[in-house]
């Protein structure tokens, strides 16, 4: 061919990346590894063999990781824990720093034999995962030198264990293990079973860095493995990216443990087109959305929403670019789509297209060719989707497109929250403020305004509701690495003494007082509970002082409906939350003394501390009111042409299970936060000593706070737990109380994966500075990361 005919062709070569390196490493360890345990590679004694997608053919034999080797790696992370921590931080951001300038000088290597091993192209591998990995350890070099002034307050959380999914194998490994070795925790990081060779080719670079043995385990295994790890009883969190199901299963299994927990797990992201988007970016765009990674990726745009206007042409110029895609060989330099990840991967793929096309949808895939051998699934798009249908709904984790149509952007937003998931959303228009009034209602960690899949150390990624909680990357993913030193060294909360009533005896004869029993409080109403049955409240002697209502499981559901009705409160402007607070507090400054006697009687204490306690109270709202407007969000520069608003916003409808101690103190310095923050509250006071929570109704019918806002179901705090925990529409749990209450809660709370807040029975000085401010907001919002285009 002449090069005249090749410049009107235009057709690709092969481009090959040359895989000499990666092969001569895997032979110089004779393809089979160890585990990576205090330093050094283990011989192992059970192994399983991997795969080349791309091929077929085996690839290496991993060890097979048993309860001894996870029990070997904890003990030698534990071992190296103290004196990691003790390092000053400017002493490990020199690790972190040399651990990056390692992966650069090897990044070739290891974009080869990621590619090799998962199957995603060199493109990716060379130009994404490996230099956005060596970003991370730079990144959180910079916050391990500054840890002492960033945050005095807190320390490591200790042991880590750490599971990571197959998709991005090693920039996946470096957004856990970054964090957490830069804050001073040590890990034992387990690998999926697909792709655990980078992760075993970076121990091996990290021990050549210096790195102290013991700081950093690698144990390869099966899912067994994973949950051999979480069920060590010497971890002290577990950070985990999967899928939704293990995630809900790892829930369950650490509740009641004590051990801290982020998951990030699937999504089913909306990309959302305007007709006033710019349409060719748009189609771009969706190629990057869900054909970046063979569209194995958590937060893939795979819903894309168009609007009816541009729909068919959209959709038309979208079918002539699927058609110049590539698919073929991970080491061709110049294809688009590398392989999947394994048959069994594109088998599921395969049978979730079936069913979609079996419900309705229309299915095209553009004749291009794939390689004869190996696992390959071509770009999928499937068209007439209604919202109900399976590929609508299911996560495919493949490369398959769904499009829904929408008129206005009201219904673009139902459409995009349609969804158990909330990771992530992409919205295209030229309109700024279309798109960032939408990107304030979508139900997603992350946005990206006419962008998708941007990722950076500095921003913060994670998702909402079934996509899992906690953050990763930033300075709000830094603290899912600290614990407030306030909450070391708490004591047990002693138990509650079992008081009996006292009948009334033949001296009795004063006259009884007005009968008057306090009902629930529901919707800005007192409300008699459903059950009509009262629990008497009792003097620490035995004498009843007033009955209460007996909460159930509908009078939670009543208060929960009227919780999601007050859902404007998130909209109400910070100055006006502030205000509401102002007067609470001012109203019940009012009524102090009355206040403190009930308090003095409810629990025998003095006047002089229970009057105390209102004053405390009162100056807590005070704070949180102050608050309202100053615990705001941050705006993160990373290395691309945008800048990502980091937005704290409410997490939602929030159950709150009130401390038996401290019946006024401890229901405000729950709820005020929450409430600071515009989360609408369910909260169950004191079990003993509820009378303060009931009183409060009408400091609260008063001071201006919407219906709905702040509701309270007295009654037995276990049982009304239980009855929000298991709730689907309560988004979080703040659980005070006995140990069995903090099991329950997380354990239930897996249910919809509700963000939880618990003190498995330890009890909080509620008079302590560290009882209120910015460790309690944190759990009182979620971060939302909008990336918008920014500068030249
Ligand atoms: P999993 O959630 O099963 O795997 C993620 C990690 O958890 C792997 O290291 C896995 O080990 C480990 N693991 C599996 N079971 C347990 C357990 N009981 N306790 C502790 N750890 C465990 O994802 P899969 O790889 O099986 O993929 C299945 C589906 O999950 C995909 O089709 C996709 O829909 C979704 N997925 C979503 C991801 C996301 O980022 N959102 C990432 C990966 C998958 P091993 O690999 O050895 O099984």
């Amino acid at each position: 061919m002449s090069i005249a005919e090749h410049f009107d062709d235009m057709s690709y070569g092969l481009s090959p990346e040359s895989d000499a390196e990666a092969r001569a490493w895997l032979a110089r360890h004779n393809h089979s590894f160890g585990h990576y345990i205090a330093g050094g590679f283990t011989t192992p004694d059970a192994s399983f063999q991997t795969f080349e997608p791309a091929t077929g053919k085996p690839l290496a034999q991993l060890a097979r990781g048993s309860a001894a080797d996870v029990d070997a790696a904890v003990a030698a992370a534990r071992k190296a824990q103290t004196a990691w921590a003790k390092l000053p931080g400017p002493a490990r951001a020199r690790h972190l720093y040399a651990l990056a300038r390692m992966i650069q000088r090897h990044a070739r290597l290891i974009a080869v034999v990621e590619a090799i091993d998962n199957g995603k192209p060199i493109r990716e591998t060379r130009d994404i995962d490996v230099p956005l990995a060596a970003r991370h350890f730079t990144h959180h070099a910079g916050w391990a030198q500054l840890q002492a002034t960033a945050f005095p307050d807190h320390v490591p959380v200790g042991v880590i264990g750490q599971i990571i999914p197959w998709n991005f194998p090693f920039l996946m490994l470096a957004w856990k293990l970054a964090p957490a070795l830069a804050l001073g925790n040590t890990v034992v990081l387990k690998p999926a079973e697909y792709t655990s060779l980078t992760a075993l080719l970076f121990a091996e670079l990290a021990a050549a860095a210096g790195l102290p043995a013991g700081v950093v385990n690698i144990v390869t295994g099966e899912g067994d493995t994973g949950a051999l790890l979480v069920d060590h009883p010497d971890i002290d969190k577990i950070a985990f990216t999967g899928s939704t199901e293990v995630g809900r299963l790892i829930r369950q299994r650490t509740a009641g443990t004590g051990k801290s927990l982020t998951l990030e797990l699937g999504g089913k992201s909306p990309f959302i087109v305007f007709d006033d988007a710019d349409v060719d970016g748009a189609v771009e765009g969706v190629v990057d959305a869900i054909w970046f990674n063979q569209g194995q990726v958590c937060c893939a745009g795979s819903r894309l929403l168009l609007q009816e206007g541009i729909a068919g042409d959209f959709i038309r110029r979208l079918k002539r670019r699927m058609e110049t895609l590539r698919v073929g060989s991970p080491l061709d330099k110049s294809i688009d789509m590398g392989a999947i990840v394994a048959p069994v991967q594109a088998e599921r793929i395969r049978a979730l297209v079936a069913q979609g096309v079996a419900e309705g949808a229309s299915l095209y895939q553009a004749a291009i060719d794939l390689p004869a051998n190996g696992c390959f699934y071509p770009p999928t798009l499937l068209t007439d989707v209604q919202p109900a249908n399976v590929v609508a709904q299911e996560e495919i984790f493949g490369p398959v497109a769904v499009t829904m149509t929408f008129r206005t952007p009201d219904e673009a937003v139902q459409l995009a929250n349609h969804s158990r998931y909330g990771l992530s959303a992409s919205i295209w228009s030229e309109s700024i403020s279309l798109a960032l009034q939408v990107a304030a209602k979508v139900e997603a960690g992350v946005v990206w305004v006419n962008a998708t899949n941007l990722f950076d150390a500095a921003v913060g990624f994670g998702g909402r509701k079934e996509s899992g909680f906690g953050r990763e990357g930033g300075r709000e993913g830094a603290y899912e690495y600290l614990k407030p030193k306030a909450m070391a060294g708490r004591k047990p909360r002693p138990v509650q003494p079992q008081i009996a009533a006292r009948t009334a005896s033949a001296s009795d004869f004063a006259v009884p007082a007005i009968d008057r029993t306090a009902k629930l409080f529901i919707g800005g109403k007192q409300a008699r509970p459903d059950g009509n049955y009262s629990r008497p409240v009792l003097t620490p002697k035995g004498a009843v002082i007033a009955e209460v209502g007996e909460g159930n499981r509908k009078d939670i559901r009543n208060a929960v409906a009227a919780a999601r009705k007050a859902d404007a409160w998130a909209n109400t402007t910070a100055h006006n939350r502030a205000q509401v607070l102002y007067y609470i507090a001012e109203n019940l400054s009012a009524r102090a003394t009355e206040f403190a006697a009930r308090i003095s009687a409810m629990t025998g204490r003095t006047t002089a501390k229970a009057d105390a306690e209102v004053e405390a109270s009162i100056d807590r709202l005070f704070s949180y009111a102050a608050w309202a407007d100053k615990y705001e969000g941050t705006v993160h520069n990373p290395p691309l042409r945008g800048v990502a608003l980091a937005m704290n916003e409410p997490v939602g409808v929030v159950g709150v299970i009130c401390p038996p101690e401290a019946p006024l103190l401890g229901l405000i310095s729950l709820t005020a936060p929450l409430i600071a923050m515009g989360n609408r509250v369910v909260a169950v006071p004191s079990a003993p000593h509820p009378l303060s929570a009931t009183d409060f109704y009408s400091v609260l019918e008063t001071s201006d706070l919407p219906d709905g806002v702040l509701n309270i179901v007295t009654g037995e705090p276990q049982p009304l737990a239980e009855a929000l925990a298991t709730h689907a529409d309560v988004d979080a749990i703040w659980a005070f109380g006995t140990e069995a209450l903090s099991e329950a809660v997380e354990r239930l709370s897996a249910s919809n994966l509700k963000r939880t807040f618990v003190d498995h029975g330890r009890l909080t000085d509620w008079h302590y500075p560290s009882a209120e401010g910015a460790d309690w907001l944190r759990h009182a919002t979620e971060v939302k990361n909008i990336w918008i285009p920014y500068g030249v």
